[in-house]
């Protein structure tokens, strides 16, 4: 028998969820600000070649962590919508509870670990 997520449980992983959302908006900010890109002291026109092309590659690895911290801060949010309309801890693809053990180790789960598993693939 699947545990069935109570109300106490679902504040609790709100609350979890808000303090990651958080942590997420800050490093979001942190990573933006050491975007080579956006260094005040950032040169374009009397540059050497290999500074410029160490300041691209820094500029993508910030876009790409950058990017991967939304995507997750857009899963939070989802699930903030989620529990705004009763339907949070349901697995997005075929309705049925997401284990409050998986919830737990992932507050932000959409879908069940077998739809997951099929969606992912
Ligand atoms: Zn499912």
């Amino acid at each position: 028998m699947v545990k069935k997520l109570t109300k106490l449980l679902e504040e609790k992983l709100k609350k979890e969820l808000m303090k990651q959302e958080k942590e997420l908006i800050k490093r979001i900010e942190e990573l933006k600000k050491g975007d080579p890109f956006l260094d005040p002291d950032h040169v374009t026109d009397n540059a050497a070649v290999d500074t410029d092309v160490r300041e691209q590659v820094g500029h993508e690895t910030v876009q790409a962590q950058v990017l991967a911290l939304q995507r997750k801060l857009e899963l939070i949010r989802s699930a903030f919508k989620k529990m705004l309309k009763n339907k949070y801890g349901l697995c997005e693809s075929c309705g049925k509870p997401i284990p409050v053990s998986r919830l737990k180790l992932l507050p932000e789960a959409r879908y069940c670990v077998e739809c997951e598993r099929r969606l992912v693939k």
